[in-house]
Parts: structure tokens; sequence; C-alpha cells
């Protein structure tokens, strides 16, 4: 069984091919990393005289845009990072799901990917899944709140419900 394991993962990235993507996520890193210093400058910079509702609203949805964008490169940073353990620590390559190895084609496209392309693709449904509940969550909390509020169920509970799943109409 291990005998297996090795003999794959071996087989699976060549050692010259590793140093180059590992070369790869080093420099994609690096240009991360300026990337967020440069947009949290950004952030700091702005607020100065936000008096004026409009202009407290336009600064304060750009500092979310960029805390968002802060909060991708910091994701994709980390991401980087894992790979890079990962080479360190021979495991480069392998499926973080399943344990099958990586297509070379794929770790070349994506190199600070650690699942295979089948595993990915279930996550991706999975979060899209999560995204939705998440969507219409909102709306159930309110609902629920009112509800407690008022100290019984509220009438408008059902209403709220199928407005925040249009399939249950
Ligand atoms: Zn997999």
């Amino acid at each position: 069984m291990r005998a297996v394991n090795s003999t794959s993962n071996r087989a699976a990235v060549r050692q010259d091919e590793m140093a180059c993507i590992g070369g790869r996520l080093l420099e994609k890193r690096h240009f991360l990393v300026r990337l967020l210093q440069a947009e949290m400058l950004q952030i700091d910079e702005p607020v100065g005289l936000p008096k004026d509702s409009a202009d407290a609203a336009c600064s304060t949805s750009t500092r979310e845009a960029l805390y968002q964008l802060g909060a991708v490169e910091a994701g994709a940073i980390a991401e980087i990072d894992h790979a890079l353990e990962k080479i360190d620590e021979g495991t480069y390559g392998t499926c973080e799901t399943c344990g099958k190895r990586i297509s070379a084609a794929r770790l070349k496209a994506i190199p600070s990917t650690c699942l295979c392309l089948a595993c990915k693709r279930r996550q991706e449904a999975r979060a899209r899944a999560r995204a939705e509940e998440a969507y219409s969550e909102p709306w159930r909390l309110a609902s629920a709140l009112d509800a407690e509020q008022a100290g019984e169920d509220s009438p408008e509970l059902s209403v709220v419900a199928v407005r925040g799943r249009p399939n249950a109409a």
C-alpha cells in the first residue's frame, strides 16, 4: 500500500517541474503581497472628510470593496503558502480529498491547487448550495426574530419564507 502510494507520488510531478512550479508560486506570492499592501494603503488614506452622507456612503462602499479584494488576495496567498508547504513535505500534486494524483495539466494551470478537478467541482457545487442557503438565511433569521418579538408565530413568516425560496411557491 505504502509502496504504491510513494511510487504514484513520485510519478506525479518531476523534480525539475516541481522547482519550476515552486518558483512560479513564490513569484505570484510576491505579486499578491505587493497588491495587498497597495490596497491596504488605499483603505487607510481616504478617511478625511466623510461628513456629507453621500460621500460617506461612497467611501464606505469603496473601503468595503477594497477589504473584499484584500480578503481574496489574502486567501490566495494562504493557498500558495499551503502549496509551498506541500512541496516541502513531498505531498504536492496529491488531491487532499480523495488522495489521487492531480493531473500535471491542472497543476500547470493552477499551481496552488490542492484538489483534483473532480473534487474541486464537488466542492464548488457544495459552496454554491451553501451560498444559496446563506442568501435565504437573512430572511429566515429576520422572520424568526419578528416571531420572537411578537411572542408568537408571525403570520408573515410563511410569506417571507416563500420569498426567500422561490421554488417553495
Ligand atoms: Zn480528488
